[in-house]
């Protein structure tokens, strides 16, 4: 895993050339296109900091990123712009994900849950075409701990659903439950399955057992297809723990959603979905006449500057720089642990993941309320979760333990 950290003036200087290889509605407005730059008389484009500002520049460029630019042709107005989403998309299939170079298709998605679904859909689509599958011959199987963009995913796509249980403790799933329900599917006509691995779920920051699933499926001798949720974990877990089942490497795994807008700190709408090539063709929409290179995204117009805002924070850190931020975090994250144990408190962590999730016994609502900390479900809390990002600082930590100590000794 690598690539290179640029300074602020290289970053600034490269997102600037790339505005200006756009074409620029300034210079030479197109009579053709229901597009332009931002409004002027909101979002004047001559305030004297925005030389200084590569983002709030390309917002106000406002070039739209509409279709999939890792293959085919793409809207060449935008190029310059779309040339930084194609190197965001390559460094993260080949320098977090492990792919060979040009072997992964992706674009920068609304969030996890487009990213979530685009792939979904793809590999459906797949299964129909490529395998004469009739929709009710194809399920998606996820955990209960799996994000709820499943069960949209599902609803959306119409095919079946198989949730599978998991431990209390471990949060991993019960692979003896699950293979009845497999063979139960099995049984009743499904053939062909999306099988969906958490590289870590958003309450527990927990990671599926992906040898033990596959083993499972393998051993029924089941058709499938592996699709990674990295919309939580994708800026953590590889750089914590090197995983190459969490990887390309892994033939089974068909593609990875993953979210700059939690980890990476990016404005919201910065999915990445990443696809193994030959197969986003599934997804194309061959009626999309008017946008050259047709679409293979289920978003349609979307704003280049998004992809700017994860490249630019992704060399702004260079690869090192990012495992050194994740290797703080998770340090932070042991040593809180440490303290809650000390307290008898009892909770759930993956000793490669931020996330603390307690149970609730000893946890005041009162605390839990001050602090933010999120119920697992808002009418019954089972459990109250922490998130260990930048601005949980110790200084943080520690008031909250002050606090949680106020609490004990009232019992
Ligand atoms: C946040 C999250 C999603 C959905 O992402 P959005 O960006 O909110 O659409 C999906 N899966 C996991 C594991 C997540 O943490």
């Amino acid at each position: 895993m690598f690539w290179e950290k640029y300074s602020r003036q290289k970053i600034r200087d490269i997102v600037f050339e790339s505005i200006d290889r756009n074409l620029n509605y300034r210079v030479s407005p197109p009579i053709g296109l229901p597009a332009s730059y931002l409004d002027p008389k909101v979002f004047y484009s001559d305030a004297p900091f925005l030389s200084e500002a590569p983002f709030m520049s390309t917002m106000l460029a406002n070039p739209n990123h509409i279709g999939c630019h890792t293959m085919g042709d793409s809207e060449p107005v935008f190029k310059g712009t779309q040339a930084l989403e194609q190197e965001l998309i390559a460094l993260c299939a080949t320098e977090i994900f492990g792919a060979a170079s040009d072997a992964v298709d992706g674009y920068v998605a609304s969030g996890g849950t487009e990213a979530n679904i685009q792939a979904f859909w793809v590999m459906r689509n797949y299964f129909v075409e490529a395998h004469e599958a009739r929709h009710e011959e194809i399920a998606m199987v996820y955990s209960s701990d799996a994000h709820y963009s499943m069960p949209k995913g599902v609803n959306l796509l119409n095919i079946k659903s198989i949730v599978a249980s998991v431990d209390d403790e471990t949060r991993l799933i019960v692979l003896d439950d699950l293979k009845t329900d497999l063979i139960k599917a099995k049984a009743v006509g499904v053939k062909h399955f999306i099988l969906v691995m958490n590289m870590s779920t958003t309450m527990f920051g927990s990671v599926d057992d992906m040898a033990g699933a596959v083993d499972l499926f393998q051993s029924l001798d089941l058709n499938f297809k592996i699709h990674v949720d990295g919309a939580y974990g994708g800026f953590i877990y590889p750089f914590s723990a090197e995983d190459p089942l969490y990887s390309f490497q892994n033939q089974h795994v068909f593609s990875f959603s993953l979210d700059a807008h939690k980890m990476l700190l990016s404005p919201y709408g910065t999915g990445v979905v990443l696809i193994r090539k030959g197969y986003i063709s599934y997804a194309m929409t061959k009626e999309a006449n008017y946008v050259k290179g047709k679409d293979y995204t289920l978003i349609g117009s979307r704003s280049g500057a998004n992809a700017v805002a994860i490249w630019m924070i992704m060399r702004a850190y260079g690869s090192d720089g990012w495992k050194a931020k994740i290797a703080n975090l998770l340090e932070r994250t042991d040593w809180l642990c440490e303290q809650l144990t000390k307290r008898g408190i009892s909770f759930y962590r993956h000793p490669k993941m931020n996330i603390v999730t307690l149970r609730p016994d000893k946890v005041d609502p009162l605390l839990a309320e001050k602090y933010f900390l999120v119920p697992d479900d808002h009418d019954d809390p089972m459990w109250w979760k922490i998130v260990v990002m930048d601005h949980v600082t110790e200084g943080i930590l520690d008031q909250f333990l002050l606090d949680l100590d106020k609490t004990l000794t009232n019992e």
